[in-house]
């Protein structure tokens, strides 16, 4: 509710109240008639006008001189009370908007929004100069949604461009429809011609069960899509961020990891895919920024959680919180010894915001140096989801890291950037997302790491009885 909503109520309350104060001052003005009432009556009964002149002359007197005092009076509260009567009308009618505003986007956010809904979370009204072109490749994606919500509230036109592999159009539903929002349904493995002036390029999977379900496919994503994107980046001189992870320093020699630390990974282990396609994705990035000049910037993201998440995409935090929300099992692959560290989603959106606008263009460790082994964070929520489920231990998957903490010295440096919410608010919300997801499906089955062996497996086996 802006001004003009704000400045209409009003005129249409003054309105209302105006022609009110009109009825009663001429109300008012119309006693006199009571006078000629009088008069009549008078007639009527034949009084003698001699005997009751001086009466009547000081009755009139003091009528009117108390109808003038009193209607002066009268007239000074009624302003008074107009004014105060338009405020509070005005005060009460922007409240209602407001709170039914707020119910609205309460109920957007908890509930999956239908197709046809046309409501809008408000967003900010930027000059054009100030309002930029952005293109957010896999933004359908768990944090391409999450970041295109904060961009989109910023005033900023967003093309989200994803070919909805682990994306769902869910996650951006509430935008669709909305003028500064595009939703270009396209593989980035393919080129692409748009005018942009920044590019947030996240479009690969993240989780080990989808990046490993198709090896050669995640090799691709990283290596031709970012391609494709520093190709458009070069072409029409746009800023380009690339999502790189902390699977770049493999199974690590150093803790905590430094961005200076050049990895310890398996080249051929069943990792690789994603891990040796992220790497070569920031030295592409880096070939291009010396090259042919394109204004680079990369993010080493460390394991993120929060809402969006796709509850069955295998990833620690999600299998946990939805096992324990069943009462089944929490699994825990290997001893639990081997730690990680978790950061909340909106953390990490404001570091990559922050990394996109500011002029460091080296790779910067985005992530939450609270560090947990495997099995405490298995505990944890166990605590905060109040549950009877037991942990049970499955044997580890290969190449798993053993230790995983980022040191964010140039983070908080270059970009005055730190972790904000700590893990257990973190996990609070994201309990009460799943809780949520669940109540609609009703049941969501988990899928561990170790587990997409069967799943491939199975696959070939099947293909090849077609
Ligand atoms: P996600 O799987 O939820 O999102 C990835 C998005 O990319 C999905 O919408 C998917 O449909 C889309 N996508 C995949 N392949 C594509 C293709 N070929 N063309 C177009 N779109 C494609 O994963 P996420 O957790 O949101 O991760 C986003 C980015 O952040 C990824 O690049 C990931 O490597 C990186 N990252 C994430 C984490 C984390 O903990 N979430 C950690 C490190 C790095």
């Amino acid at each position: 509710l802006g001004g003009w909503s704000r400045e209409n109520l009003a005129i249409r309350y003054f309105a209302n109240f105006e022609s009110h104060r009109r009825n009663t001052t001429q109300k008012a003005e119309e006693k006199p008639s009571k006078t000629q009432k009088w008069r009549s009556k008078r007639m009527q009964y034949k009084i003698d006008i001699r005997l009751l002149l001086p009466c009547i002359l000081v009755v009139v007197a003091f009528w009117s001189s108390s109808t003038l005092m009193e209607s002066a009076g009268l007239r000074s509260k009624s302003d008074l009370q107009i004014s105060d009567l338009i405020n509070e009308a005005v005060e009460r009618e922007v409240n209602r908007r407001l709170a039914e505003k707020l119910y609205q986007m309460k109920e957007a956010t908890n509930s999956n929004i239908k197709s046809e809904s046309v409501f809008h979370f408000p967003v900010t009204t930027l000059s054009p100069l100030k309002r930029l072109r952005i293109l957010v490749t896999g933004g359908a994606g768990f944090v391409g949604s999450n970041l295109v919500d904060r961009l989109m509230e910023q005033g900023h036109e967003v093309t989200v461009l994803d070919n909805m592999f682990t994306g769902s159009k869910s996650n951006i539903q509430h935008w669709i429809s909305h003028p500064n929002f595009n939703l270009i349904n396209h593989d980035v493995t393919d080129p692409i011609h748009l005018e942009v002036d920044r590019i947030f390029h996240l479009a690969c999977p993240a989780s080990p069960p989808h990046y490993m379900y198709n090896p050669i496919k995640t090799i691709k994503t990283s290596v031709m899509g970012t391609i494709n994107m520093l190709g458009l980046a070069k072409r029409v001189r746009a800023r380009i961020l690339f999502t790189s992870t902390s699977e770049v320093y493999g199974d690590p020699t150093e803790h905590p990891q430094k961005e200076t630390y050049w990895g310890h990974v398996n080249p051929i282990g069943p990792r690789a895919c994603y891990d040796e396609g992220k790497r070569v994705g920031e030295t592409m990035m880096y070939a291009y920024r010396d090259q042919a000049g394109v204004d680079v910037r990369v993010a080493r993201i460390f394991n993120t959680f929060g809402p969006r998440m796709n509850p069955s995409d295998g990833r620690v935090v999600s299998n946990f919180i939805v096992q324990a929300l069943q009462g089944r099992d929490l699994t825990v692959y290997g001893d639990g010894k081997a730690t990680r560290s978790f950061q909340y989603v909106d953390d990490l959106v404001a570091g990559l915001m922050a990394l996109m606008e500011g002029s460091y263009d080296r790779p910067v460790n985005i992530g939450n140096p609270d560090e947990y082994t495997i099995r405490q964070f298995a505990e944890l929520i166990q605590k905060l989801t109040k549950t009877n489920s037991s942990i049970v231990h499955k044997p580890s998957t290969q190449d798993d890291p053993q230790q995983r903490r980022p040191d964010i010295t140039v983070a908080s440096r270059e970009l005055a950037w730190r972790p904000k919410t700590s893990v257990k608010e973190g996990l609070r919300r994201t309990i009460h997302y799943f809780s949520h997801e669940l109540e609609k499906s009703g049941e969501i089955k988990t899928v561990g790491p170790g587990e997409y062996a069967a799943v491939t497996k199975k696959r070939h086996e099947d293909r090849r009885v077609v």
